[in-house]
């Protein structure tokens, strides 16, 4: 998740991408229990902040969560980004050659929050197979759409952008608002292994 390049490798036409990386259940298990932890102790290995500088960060996060479900009720990520009059485009990119993808990214003035719909689609009909059934409603489209972009209101709302503090508050606010069981950075590290195998390229 970065923010607005608006990369000149970009093509229109990007035909899909297909996962061949086998995952095998143990280590699904696995992940999701490691990355259901609070976000004080998962942001510990991601991060190179002291607890107390970490805890304030989810803290802040937490109040703007609030402060967002007590003004926009019943609202989730995108509709309340439309409410504040940021556009919400989904579309489809690759960033080097494939191999860095983004979940979405956003720019200021105006105000934009792009989805990368595509990538998103892949890793949910990826996730329906491995999932179990209970799981499988995390990795839903539209939950990881809105995980996403929940990320991103956070950078647009708080003017915090760049800086990996500014990363572990939009991933801390976009699990808390969106009542996700475990840590977006979870989306990113299975991505990131799918993204090892041979046919995760755009060919
Ligand atoms: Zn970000």
């Amino acid at each position: 998740m970065t923010h607005f390049r608006r990369s000149s490798d970009r093509e229109d036409n990007i035909p899909s991408m297909k996962f061949n990386t086998p995952i095998n259940f143990t280590l699904l298990t696995d992940l999701l229990k490691s990355y259901g932890d609070v976000d004080e102790i998962v942001f510990k290995s991601h991060f190179s902040f002291d607890e107390h500088r970490i805890a304030e960060i989810c803290r802040e996060s937490g109040r703007l969560s609030g402060h967002l479900q007590l003004h926009h009720p019943g609202r989730n990520a995108i509709e309340i980004a439309a409410q504040l009059g940021i556009s919400v485009q989904k579309d489809t990119w690759e960033i080097a050659g494939g191999k860095v993808i983004y979940f979405g990214e956003c720019s200021h003035n105006p105000s934009v929050i792009r989805l990368n719909a595509g990538i998103i689609r892949q890793l949910s009909e990826l996730m329906n197979q491995w999932a179990g059934e209970s799981e499988r409603q995390w990795f839903s489209e539209d939950k990881i759409l809105e995980v996403a972009a929940a990320h991103e209101l956070y950078h647009l709302i708080e003017h915090h952008v760049h800086g990996p503090a500014a990363e572990l508050g939009a991933h801390s606010f976009a699990r808390q608002f969106t009542g996700l069981p475990f840590s977006p950075l979870l989306y990113h590290v299975l991505l990131a292994h799918l993204s090892k195998g041979e046919g995760f390229k755009y060919k």
